[in-house]
């Protein structure tokens, strides 16, 4: 036998009994950027390196140890996306949907990043993300949360996930925080690790976010970002959290919420769960004010978030998952030669008069034992039968095959062609 060849590690195949909740989830998201008005952009897998170089930055973790860069036949560096933002900017500014206009858009597809693969942490991984462009206030990025905390409410996951916000501030008060907190690290460089002595100089604010334990009391004690604002970021701040508290959504001030891309300006925040262990961000975002300009456009607002869709599925509950499984109306069997001729062409006619039926024909023929067998692993709710009997006289037998969803299990009945479109007419 040849020899198997295997998938990449951390890219996964979904298998069939894993695409319903898959469609689930993204049907859901598709109906909740429906409702608010988002439009879907689509951009592609590929990009030239310097794009997510010169936007998530080069001393990221990213940039640094994630991305699948490669030389293409042409000798141009690219790279399999990491994430969305960075392209979602770029097609803006190539398709001039940015200059002096407000954009709500949405994305979904596969994202690439070369991490130890773990549960929750993958290669190929997926993510659904928002990014609206050319508003500056808090209300856009209230509006923001809000739909990341209706759909929760729609996955039934509002008990599980919580809210964590902060806020960067502008580049301004930032680089003039930057310089304090270098001066208090480089004081404690002794209690520095490795990762963090690297990063001191370069992204000292990414120190906040280490979750060695040994040293987690000197991150106690550093100066807050939260108290040295500027006065726009601060009533910036106050109105989101105002706007929060109007609509009833439960937050917590995370003054070391820093997120790990360096494009972030004002807002920042992540919602996490304590269910998955150490994978517990489901969704991050914030403002980047910044980035357009960076990339080579006009000065334009912009604000976002990404969620992570494998970990999203992997805290949906058993009520959720059944739900997003919908087994087929009904299962076809035909007996004898002249009912597999006559059947075949029925099935299609039902097809034609019922929009939406899910109808399974049983291939291939066999004794009534072995359709039946066929029937029932199709999971249909209802057996039509055609055989001979049948034929004579131009009805159809049929068989409820669910005791959970009908008192009826295997009854069976004979009905007109008529009276079988109008029952299953009432199903779809
Ligand atoms: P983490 O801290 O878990 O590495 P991150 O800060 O790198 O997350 P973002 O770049 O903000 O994550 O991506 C947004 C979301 O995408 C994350 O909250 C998470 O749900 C998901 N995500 C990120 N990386 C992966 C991965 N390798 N596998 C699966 N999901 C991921
Ligand atoms: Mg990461």
């Amino acid at each position: 036998m040849a020899d198997k060849i295997q998938s990449i590690r951390g890219m996964n195949d979904i298998l069939p009994d894993e695409s319903p909740a898959w469609q689930y989830i993204e049907a859901t998201l598709r109906q909740l950027m429906f409702s608010y008005d988002y439009k879907e952009i689509r951009f592609p897998v590929l990009e030239k390196t310097a794009l997510f170089k010169r936007s998530i930055g080069e001393v990221t973790d990213i940039v640094e140890k994630e991305m699948y860069t490669f030389d293409d036949r042409n000798g141009d560096s690219l790279t399999l996306r990491p994430e969305g933002t960075a392209a979602c900017v770029r097609a803006g500014i190539q398709n001039g949907l940015l200059v002096n206009q407000q954009q709500r858009l949405w994305y979904m597809g596969p994202m690439f990043r070369h991490e130890r693969p773990q549960k929750g942490r993958y290669r190929q991984f997926h993510q659904m993300g928002a990014e609206v462009y050319g508003m500056d206030g808090p209300d856009i990025d209230a509006e923001l949360i809000c739909m990341t905390a209706r759909l929760w409410k729609t996955l039934g996951l509002s008990e599980s996930v919580t809210l964590q916000i902060n806020s960067l501030g502008t580049p301004t008060s930032r680089e003039i925080y930057r310089g304090m907190l270098t001066t208090y690290l480089e004081d404690n460089k002794s209690l520095l690790d490795e990762d963090s002595l690297r990063r001191l100089q370069s992204n000292p604010l990414r120190i906040l976010d280490s979750k060695n334990p040994a040293m987690q009391a000197m991150i106690e004690k550093a100066p807050r970002l939260m108290d040295h604002l500027d006065d726009e970021s601060k009533e910036h701040f106050a109105q989101l959290c105002t706007y929060l508290d109007s609509v009833g959504i439960a937050y917590e001030i995370n003054t070391r919420l820093v997120r790990g891309l360096d494009y972030y300006t004002k807002t920042v925040f992540e919602w996490v769960t304590d269910k998955l262990g150490a994978q517990g961000t489901i969704c991050a975002g914030g403002r980047y004010d910044g980035l357009v300009k960076q990339l080579g456009g006009r000065d334009t607002r912009a604000v976002g978030f990404a969620m992570g869709i494998e970990r999203l599925i992997s805290l949906l509950n058993q009520d959720t998952l059944e739900k997003s499984y919908q087994r087929p109306h009904a299962v076809m069997l035909m007996m004898g030669e002249q009912a597999q001729n006559v059947g075949f062409a029925l099935t299609e006619q039902l097809r034609d008069s019922i929009e939406g039926l899910r109808l399974v024909t049983v291939c291939g023929g066999g004794s009534f034992k072995s359709q039946m067998k066929r029937a029932d692993k199709s999971q249909a709710e209802i057996a039509l039968i055609l055989g001979d009997n049948e034929l004579d006289n131009n009805t159809i037998t049929i068989k409820y095959l669910r005791a959970e969803l009908e008192d009826k299990q295997f009854q069976q009945e004979q009905v007109s062609q008529q009276q079988l479109i109008d029952l299953l007419s009432l199903k779809v």
